[in-house]
């Protein structure tokens, strides 16, 4: 493929102009400049549009934004204010959605192993409901009734929908073997509706399950649709939430449904299974990755003889794990130059002490190709800054939204300082005793709000 980037896996707000491809109204070479690479840009107009398709497809109050996708402070409150609920997965996302001033109701709180803290920080924090993963949680929110007085939660369950690609039938003991949710196959997941139904400290407020993500078959997510909707028509509950999952492209010629889509085959798939309520649902995914992009700059290019072409850049798998996680493939275009044939086959690899450092393995990119170059790579708004590190002590990179011509930095770089913000001071002058008490009572971060 030597043709230029397509449009459609850029931003919506992408426009080419005397000084290359801006976003937002703001060049994306002067965003470079200004903050320094790696860099994540997001367009807000984007993210905004995806949430309100999300609202006019399955309707107010049916949207929860699935946090892990993507979450900072500002984040949070755009999806807040666009009239999404919020999907946190942790304490720790927890304590971003509400330091947000997202308000406990409007917050669903999700996880396979919560501890003590985290079910704490959600009960104080009176959230919409808390989604019951296991038995062992069940015992923990009656103990946490029991003994700290907790108020009676509002609990979905999760249940393991036992849909697998490409299976038409919905449900196969086979897609049982999960560490999420209670099994539809097993009996698990009507033992949990008794058991929720019986007890003082729930109030089972509905049934729910997710089948996975990155999924361009519409079909499979109705698949996994129909048999939650199945089970709660069944079990007589009257909430229903169907999770994420609608996949994205990332390079050009993949097609994905729509949000409208999604909403008529899952809303089309509970109907026939009887369902006659309101549907939920937990896209993280499909609201962030095309808004966002990364910047780096060039800065090695190495080119060997008969086998191929390396284009180091400087961040790599700690600001993109997915190529290194998931085998994630991407495209990659020069700014300045957004419209330019790509006929240089190169490998694009970071700056980390791995050979698996790679972010784009067999990338297009124009021939003209230098050090110091600006490169993008587009479609990173999801799980990439949610899964940054700083491997090799690399900090972490800035993230700046951009919209009518304005750059807000909503997350600063991390500094060389910040490396060592955690690392405890030993013995010798100035050392300080305070991080060790710290370190001795432990208390989890959720609950120390
Ligand atoms: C990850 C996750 C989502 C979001 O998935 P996407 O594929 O990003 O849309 C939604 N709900 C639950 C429970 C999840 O674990």
């Amino acid at each position: 493929m030597t043709t230029a980037i397509s449009p459609d896996l850029l931003p919506l707000t992408a426009e080419d102009g005397p000084s290359g491809l801006s976003v937002g109204g703001v060049p994306l070479a002067e965003l470079g400049r200004r903050f320094g690479t790696p860099l994540f840009v997001y367009d807000e107009e984007h993210l905004r549009q995806r949430c309100r398709e999300a609202i006019t497809a399955f309707g107010p109050g049916n949207v929860a934004y699935a946090s892990k996708a993507f979450l900072c402070t500002a984040m949070a409150r755009l999806a807040h204010e666009e009239g999404l609920l919020l999907d946190v997965a942790s304490g720790g996302e927890l304590r971003v959605a509400l330091h947000a001033g997202v308000p406990g109701d409007r917050i669903v709180v999700h996880g396979n192993n919560k501890d003590d803290g985290e079910l704490l920080a959600a009960a104080a924090a009176g959230v919409r409901h808390i989604v019951v993963d296991s038995f062992d949680e069940m015992d923990r929110i009656e103990r946490l009734h029991a003994t700290a007085g907790i108020a009676p939660v509002p609990v979905v369950l999760r249940v393991a929908p036992g849909v697998a690609a490409g299976d038409h039938e919905a449900i196969r003991t086979g897609g049982t073997d999960s560490k999420f949710g209670f099994g539809l196959a097993t009996g698990d997941a009507a033992a949990a509706v008794r058991r929720a139904r019986k007890s003082a400290a729930m109030v089972l407020a509905g049934v729910h399950a997710h089948v996975g993500s990155q999924v361009l078959d519409a079909t499979r997510l109705a698949d996994g649709a129909a048999a939650v909707a199945r089970f709660a028509v069944g079990a007589g509950v009257d909430g229903l939430t169907v999770g994420g999952g609608l996949g994205v492209a990332y390079e050009a010629g993949q097609t994905v449904p729509s949000f409208a889509d999604w909403a008529t085959r899952v809303r089309a798939a509970a109907r026939d299974a009887g369902w006659r309520g309101e549907i939920t649902v937990e896209p993280g995914r499909s609201v962030t990755a095309r808004a966002g992009l990364t910047l780096y700059r060039v800065g090695t290019i190495k080119r060997i003889k008969g086998i191929r072409t390396y284009v180091g850049v400087d961040g790599g798998m700690s600001d993109n794990l997915r190529p290194a996680l998931y085998a994630g493939r991407y495209e990659a275009f020069l700014p300045r130059a957004p419209h330019a044939p790509r006929p240089l086959r190169a490998r694009v690899v970071g700056k980390h002490c791995e050979s698996g450092d790679v972010i784009i393995d067999d990338a297009a990119l124009p021939a003209d190709l230098r050090v110091s170059d600006l490169l993008a790579t587009p479609v990173t708004g999801a799980y990439g800054y949610a899964m940054a590190s700083n491997y090799n002590k690399l900090p972490r990179p800035a993230v700046v939204f951009v919209r009518d011509g304005d750059a807000r930095l909503v997350v600063r770089r991390e500094t060389w300082d910040d490396l060592l913000r955690l690392d405890v001071p030993g013995p010798g002058p100035g050392a300080a005793g305070d991080h060790r008490a710290d370190l001795a009572t432990g208390r989890h971060p959720a609950t120390a709000q």
